[in-house]
């Protein structure tokens, strides 16, 4: 479809999904009336004419026949629009989002990294990175089962995203690593910020299948955005390095690389 056709048809869709169901299916059949209507008026009138007694009768029938068809085609094609609306929402959530955890996927990390470093350049707002990555995840899996591994990390991601205000970004990078995008946040906040989601996730009990409590840590990477880096490659692989430095000083706290 041309691009034009494109925006023409969402801004039908948009209409149309901006009135509701029931109030989309009264304006199009009335607006098919008037349409009947009007078209039936100028062909009696200039091309039929035979008096005003025949005009007024084919202006009502002009009006009963959309009456009664427009209401019945035009919901089922509402409904179908509305169905469709759903489906993509559901897809967009299904693209986005982490099934495990909730938080956004890597995929709409790495297209939010991208847009959120060229507004950064352009507003001149400084911009930072967490990693973030469960410490001994892997003996807590061995130990506990898969699936108390799987309600760790639900539980961590759900702490992280409490800590965070709404506008900052977390998503699942791969495993038991989650990224943290925090917009308009320079460097000594961005500090600030990790500690205390650190410190959030370590007070946190965690109760698993068995009604067994645990607790677990988490140690971080913190970088800031330095341009030019449009895909935030470096921004990553510092945010990284530090994260390293973390695990090796010990796990359970954050860390700059030099
Ligand atoms: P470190 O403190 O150095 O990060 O050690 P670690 O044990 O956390 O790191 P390691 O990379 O050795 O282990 C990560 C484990 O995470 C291994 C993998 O089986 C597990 N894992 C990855 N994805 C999932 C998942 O979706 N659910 C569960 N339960 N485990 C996962
Ligand atoms: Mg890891
Ligand atoms: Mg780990």
């Amino acid at each position: 479809m041309p691009f034009n056709n494109i925006q023409r048809a969402k801004t039908w869709r948009n209409a149309i999904l901006g009135m509701g169901h029931y109030r989309s299916v009264f304006a199009i059949t009335l607006f098919s009336i008037l349409m009947s209507i009007i078209i039936t008026g100028v062909i009696m009138t200039v091309f039929w004419w035979e008096g005003i007694d025949v005009l007024l009768k084919s202006l009502l029938v002009a009006a009963i026949i959309p009456g009664i068809v427009a209401p019945l085609a035009t919901n089922f094609v509402v409904k179908l629009l509305f169905e469709l609306e759903d489906l993509q929402t559901q897809l967009l959530e299904m693209v986005n989002r982490d099934p495990l955890t909730k938080v956004y996927s890597r995929r709409y990390l790495m297209d939010c990294l991208e847009i959120e470093s060229a507004r950064t350049l352009r507003s001149n707002e400084p911009m930072s990175l967490l990693i973030l990555d469960v410490d001994n995840f892997k003996s807590i899996n061995d130990r506990y089962g898969h699936g108390n591994g799987d309600i760790v990390l639900q539980e961590i991601a759900q702490v992280c995203e409490s800590t965070l205000r709404p506008y900052d970004v977390i998503a699942r990078f791969g495993g038991e690593e989650f990224v943290v995008i925090l917009l308009n946040t320079p460097l000594p906040e961005a500090c600030t910020v990790a500690e205390r989601i650190r410190e959030n996730v370590a007070v946190t009990t965690i109760e698993l299948t068995s009604g067994e409590t645990i607790r677990s840590t988490i140690s971080l990477g913190i970088s800031l955005f330095t341009p030019p880096d449009p895909k935030c490659i470096n921004l990553l692989s510092r945010a990284d390095r530090g994260l390293y430095k973390a695990k090796n000083n010990g796990r359970n706290q954050w860390a700059i690389a030099d």
